[in-house]
């Protein structure tokens, strides 16, 4: 593959999530295949301000394939939304040599990433690496499939105590803007009801559901609901509402936060991510630039940075469906 480009950085950026190492090795290793040079950059953007990189080759990026996080460090970097921070950048990329970005992160690191290769004409491909899975152009976004076996292997857990003691247990998982890990995951452990923001069922319904699921026999029930549900309600106020409206309830609030974030990414993770770096580095070399690379039937895709950033991703209906006959 005969390419102008023969330094290529990598960095991750936002919030980190499990597969960017697995990714980061891909990309490396990908640059070592094609006998290019692969240059990590700390901290995102504001590592690409300071110039604080490091030369990788293969052996550099063994053991990684396992871990979760980003051993390149994220970070979020004020200074690079300036035109200023942005030169700072581009005259430390020049001066190491490095031609091309592979950036992995969520979409506002995409919209960094365009906006640079607006500015600079400077080569730049992405990888969705976010646990949320609210970036259009991809089916799935490295640690999405990672968070939903921790959020279901927690729920398996704390339905344990649940069915011991007769309980109902609201347990809230990551989402403000999108239902993806409550859906799939709420449906996954066996949710009684599942509360996302692209759906506003209301409080009396939940209610109705509850009664339902008493009335069919069920002693404990798990209620998931997403950070940013639409009940107007946060998780404990929505236990004081049903617990008002329905005192027989024994009733427990578990927010699982942040170790959805972290762990060792699943295998579904590890190869999509070492899927994207190839495609990543592949597509820069061909002279293409401004995408995100994503995942749709099982094939690699590309989708203009713009439009990833500015697209929204949908809900599953159909899951919505399942999950209202499986709680029957
Ligand atoms: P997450 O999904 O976890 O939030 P993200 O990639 O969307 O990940 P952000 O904090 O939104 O995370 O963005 C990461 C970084 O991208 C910002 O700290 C900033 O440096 C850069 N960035 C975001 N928006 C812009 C912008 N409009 N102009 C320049 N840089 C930007």
């Amino acid at each position: 593959m005969e390419s102008t480009i023969k330094k290529i950085g990598v960095f991750t950026s936002g919030g980190d999530s499990p597969g960017m190492n697995a990714a980061i090795r891909s990309v490396v290793r990908t640059c070592a295949f094609h006998q290019i040079a692969c240059v990590g950059i700390y901290r995102g953007y504001e590592g690409m301000i300071e110039g604080d990189f490091i030369d990788l080759g293969p052996r550099d990026v063994n053991n990684i394939i396992n871990k979760g996080g980003t051993f390149l460090k994220s970070a979020r970097s004020k200074e690079f939304r300036t035109p200023e921070g942005r030169k700072k950048a581009h005259d430390h990329l020049v001066g190491a040599g490095i031609d091309a970005l592979v950036v992995i992160g969520g979409d506002g690191s995409f919209t960094g990433a365009q906006i640079f290769n607006q500015e600079y004409g400077f080569p730049v491909v992405g990888i969705p690496g976010t646990i949320d899975n609210d970036i259009y152009g991809t089916t799935s976004t490295l640690g999405f499939d990672t968070a939903l076996n921790t959020v279901v292997d927690a729920i398996d857990k704390i339905r344990d105590t649940a069915s011991s003691h007769n309980r109902l247990f609201f347990v809230e998982v990551m989402g403000r803007d999108v239902g993806h890990i409550a859906l799939n995951a709420g449906v996954g452990s066996g949710a009684e009801e599942i509360l996302i923001p692209e759906e506003n069922l209301g409080i009396d319904r939940l209610l109705e559901s509850l009664d339902k699921s008493k009335n069919s026999g069920k002693s404990s029930s798990i209620v998931i609901v997403a950070e940013g549900d639409k009940t107007g309600k946060n998780i404990f106020e929505l236990k004081d509402y049903v617990e008002q409206h329905r005192p027989q309830y024994d009733i427990r609030v578990s927010v699982l936060g942040h170790m959805q974030r972290g762990g060792s990414p699943s295998c579904f993770d590890r190869v999509l991510a070492c899927r994207m770096g190839v495609k990543a580095v592949e597509t820069l070399l061909s002279g293409e630039s401004g995408y995100m690379v994503g995942i749709r039937d099982n094939k690699l895709n590309l989708t203009p940075l713009d439009k990833a950033i500015k697209g929204h991703t949908k809900i599953d209906k159909e899951l919505i469906r399942v999950s209202d006959i499986m709680s029957t």
